[in-house]
């Protein structure tokens, strides 16, 4: 404290003195010569009137001890206040009047109605401090309450000096003001240590000290030192202003164990009938989501003002009791109180916060909010605009637009953003920009909403300088800058710029947060780039981001892309150990991850275990039994799903379960679905259900009729449409429809080597050796490779490939002399070596059942045979289609061996156990 003072000392003269010199050469100039009245440019009416207050000024300090000189005094500082002359009224007040707080606060409140700025005041007592004057405790407390608020430090340091120097400083009055005035001016430590000083603590002074604290926005603080105040040796009385701001406290930082203490105090002291205290209760409880406990409260009232019902309100429809909310509207209505610009923007805000967006804009609407003359305000404007973002309802987002510019809201910063996010939102970029480049200053709010819209657009060039515009205006980027720059680079698959944000995040000082990195793994998932999500994934956890639902989901996307099994069942584990069991979006993606890693029974019983299943958790399960051959199971599966749940399928699960007729041969029930769909589910099927009807026909052998089905499609065939027929003629060897879906293909992806491969080796079929150097001859002429053909196994985190023309793997020679082994075994069983699946220019049929021996499928199994536990299925990817030799193979096998064996190939899962598969033959 003295050392604030002394410091204050040496400060160099401040303006006051000059100030004070044109004010002491003013006020000489009206009290010692009256104007002259043939002043000919006397411009204004008002000098003229000062004249005869002047005068009945002189009159008055002529005649000092007159016993009503009081009441003239103060009539004749009202003269002054309404002629506009606030200094010679507060001049009047100090020496003129004997002044008590009374007088302090009535003169206060009436010079500031007429218009007078109290900086005036403190200007009139410079001048009359300066000249000797000698001030009463009360004056200087009053004085330094205005210092406080004004936020002079250096005049209220001046007043503590003048304070101490005339003994009034033990003064409570006096020491409570200069709490007040340090803890406004100096920090709460200054006034911690005022109080600290005080000689004898007295109530006034701990509520002062409670209120310096929450003033300050210390609420823990100021909560701490009520309680102090009531555990201190003296009989402390919390005034109710104090008690009503600490439960106020008590609800923003949600201390309701502390809020529901001082309402225990409360009725002891029995202070429940106080209406700020009864409001301020309402608020702490409903703030503290205890909506039942301010409802209490509110119907033991007696009397209840606009507040109350409005903190009510709040409470309920901020907890999303909206209804409760409206019929307190009309309850209050019948009281005659009309709702205000709060109660409706509550209304707006609790709408908004709980989803019905659409409410938001009936409400503002509506007939009865019309007829109550409300008039939006920047709050309800920036609620209104949101939810207009929300339901992308850009026309009415630009009504209120024109009602902003109309009535004058455009100076508002949040009103503004919200406008800007709106267009952003809506992907109207030019307007966004035009609403952006009219901010007269922006904050880091408007510069993120225009940095995502690019961003997301995909428009780099754009979003990076505005960040380096942003930075050169001094405004620093935030993580949620960053992010979106992270997340539109990894969404456009731009992983390494994505990952130099991350490493500009971390070189700016800021650390990535889950949000950045979920950006960052969920964009290299949508790429196709699993195996860096995954290592992002271990990255993220390393440095100790917890991840969240959606995290987990595209980890579970990563494992499922890779059909990883052991790490989907790590991504099981991350989301156990982080409390995500029960999330139905990370069920859904547990199910899903299972069933694409060959693991079909722990997808089915994650899926029973779901509770809150969703349309997409039965999605994912419907195709879960469709990609394993298990038809019949989707099918019932989807009744179950109509009828027991209630739930009507969308186009994804007409997908599902059009996969799953196509994979068990089911054509009369594709059929029917097929035929649903716009009649029954009001769904126009795309071209992937089109392209299931083609595969589920041309799987099962009739292509005539796929070929009509083509022919009569709505919708332009795609290479999936023809890649089915294609497979199917090679299948059934149909060479003339192949060469069709073949040359079609051809132009379709003419890139991709597969298709060329599949024509070949159907000509090889044939023997038609020199169409199979005519296509070799085109893939060659289109620089194409024949794609490298693999098989893998994962066991214990190891992924162990057997590559057609690659490495050979490090135990081949153990492989094969068990596979060797093993077909001697199964030929005994009936297995006959199909050698048309090799398509080798020989005749020589030993040298063909070689070939069918390397095949990587073959090869894999063998493999897992040897080196995994007796009783667990073999699980094998296959990156193109099984060929019909390895298919049979595998069937005998799982009999001779008595062991499933799972394949997955580039279409579908094959489940072969005793000797049989699931697809039934239909490769
Ligand atoms: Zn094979
Ligand atoms: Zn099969």
């Amino acid at each position: 404290m003295e050392a604030i003072i002394n410091s204050f000392h040496h400060l160099p003269h401040r303006n006051f003195t000059t100030k004070f010199r044109q004010l002491k050469a003013a006020a000489a100039c009206v009290e010692t010569s009256p104007p002259p009245e043939t002043l000919s440019n006397v411009s204004s009416l008002s000098k003229l009137k000062l004249n005869p207050a002047k005068a009945r000024h002189a009159h008055i300090i002529k005649m000092p001890n007159q016993q009503d000189s009081d009441i003239k005094v103060q009539s004749l500082i009202t003269s002054y206040l309404e002629l506009g002359d606030f200094h010679s009224a507060a001049m009047l007040f100090f020496v003129g009047l004997e002044q008590n707080y009374l007088h302090w606060n009535t003169f206060f409140q009436e010079f500031k109605n007429k218009g007078g700025d109290p900086i005036e005041i403190l200007q009139v007592f410079v001048e009359l401090h300066n000249i000797g004057v000698v001030f009463g405790s009360e004056n200087l407390a009053m004085l330094l309450k205005m210092c406080a608020k004004l936020r002079d430090s250096w005049l209220g340091l001046e007043i503590h000096v003048c304070l101490i120097k005339r003994g009034f400083d033990q003064d409570m009055h006096a020491k409570a003001a200069l709490m007040n005035f340090y803890g406004s001016c100096w920090g709460s430590d200054s006034a911690k240590r005022a109080f600290d000083e005080a000689s004898d603590q007295t109530s006034l002074l701990w509520n002062e000290a409670v209120l310096v604290a929450l003033r300050n926005g210390e609420w823990f603080e100021g909560i701490d030192v009520f309680r102090h105040s009531q555990f201190s040796s003296m009989k402390i009385d919390s005034n109710t202003f104090t008690i009503a701001r600490v439960l106020q406290a008590c609800g923003k930082i949600g201390a309701l164990d502390e809020g529901k203490q001082i309402h225990g105090y409360i009725l002891r002291n029995a202070m429940e009938s106080d209406l700020a205290i009864c409001n301020s209760l309402i608020f702490m409880y409903s703030k503290n989501g205890s909506v039942e406990q301010a409802r209490a409260v509110f119907d033991l009232m007696q009397n209840r003002n606009l507040s109350t019902w409005n903190s009510i309100i709040s409470g309920y429809a901020a907890y999303g009791y909206l209804e409760d909310a409206w019929e307190l509207l009309h309850e209050m209505e019948t009281y005659n109180l009309k709702p205000d610009t709060v109660t409706w923007n509550t209304l707006l805000s609790g709408h908004l916060h709980h989803g019905s967006y659409q409410e938001v804009l009936n409400i503002l609407q509506h007939e009865h909010m019309q007829n109550a003359g409300f008039k939006p305000n920047n709050r309800s404007v920036t609620t209104v605009l949101q939810a207009a973002s929300e339901l992308h309802y850009q026309y009415i987002g630009k009504e209120i637009h024109c009602y902003v510019i109309r009535n004058g809201l455009d100076s508002d910063i949040h009103v503004v953003t919200s406008l800007l996010d709106m267009y952003v939102k809506n992907d109207d970029l030019n307007s966004a920009q035009t609403v952006f480049d009219g901010m007269e200053c922006r904050n880091i709010f408007a510069w993120n909403a225009m940095i995502s819209g690019y961003s997301f657009k995909g428009d780099f060039e754009k979003a990076a300088s505005l960040m380096s515009h942003l930075k050169g205006e001094g405004v620093r980027p935030d993580l949620v800058t960053y992010n979106s720059m992270v997340s539109g680079y990894s969404m456009a698959g731009r992983i390494d710029e994505a990952l130099d944000m991350m490493k500009q995040i971390k070189d700016s000082g800021l650390a990535p947060n889950v949000v950045s990195w979920t950006a960052l793994i969920s964009g290299s998932c949508q790429n196709g780039y699993h195996r860096h999500a995954l290592d992002f994934c271990y990255q993220m956890q390393a440095e100790g981001v917890k991840p969240n639902s959606a995290t987990i989901a595209s980890l579970c996307r990563a494992c499922a892309g890779l059909s990883l099994l052991q790490r989907g069942k790590e991504a099981h584990c991350i989301s156990i150990r982080n409390g995500y069991v029960e999330d139905a979006f990370v069920c859904t993606s547990l199910i899903d991850t299972y069933s694409k890693c060959g693991d079909l029974e722990s997808a089915y019983s994650i899926f029973r275990a779901t509770e809150r299943k969703t349309l997409a958790s039965w999605n994912s399960m419907i195709m879960g039994f469709s990609s394993y051959g298990h038809g019949k199971k989707a099918i019932s599966l989807f009744h179950i799903m109509q009828q027991a749940k209630k739930l009507q399928p969308d186009a994804i699960t007409m997908t599902a379960l059009l996969t799953g007729c196509k994979h068990s041969g089911l054509i009369d029930e594709g059929w029917r679905f097929f035929d649903s769909m716009e009649t029954k589910y009001g769904i126009t099927p795309t071209i992937q259900h089109y392209s299931c009807m083609v595969d589920l026909l041309a799987r099962a052998g009739y292509l005539d009729e796929a070929w009509d089905f083509i022919s009569q499609m709505p919708v332009e065939p795609d290479s999936t449409v023809w890649g089915a027929i294609l497979g199917s003629c090679r299948t059934h060897g149909s060479l003339q429809l192949g060469e069709i879906a073949a040359r079609q293909l051809f132009k379709l992806e003419p890139q991709n080597p597969a298709n060329y491969v599949l024509l070949m080796n159907m000509y090889a079929a044939s023997e038609r050796w020199d169409d199979v150097d005519r296509v070799r001859d085109l893939m060659e002429r289109r620089s194409l490779k024949i794609g490298n053909v693999w098989s893998w196994i994962e066991m214990n985190n190891t992924v162990h490939v057997f590559s057609a023309s690659g490495k050979p793997h490090q135990e081949d020679g153990e492989v094969y002399f068990e596979l060797y082994h093993l077909v001697s075994e199964i030929k005994g069983m009936g297995y006959l070596p199909d050698t048309k699946c090799v398509h080798l220019y020989t005749d020589d049929k030993g040298e063909k059942e070689k070939a069918l021996l390397s095949h990587t499928e073959k090869r894999a199994i063998t493999f897992g045979l040897i080196k995994t536990k007796t009783n667990t299925p073999v699980r094998v990817i296959k990156n193109t289609t099984i060929c019909g030799d390895c298919h049979t193979f595998a069937e005998y096998t799982s009999l001779a061996r008595k062991r499933e064996i799972i394949l997955k190939d580039g279409i579908r899962f094959h489940h072969f156990k005793e000797g049989k598969c699931s697809c039934r033959e239909l490769l």
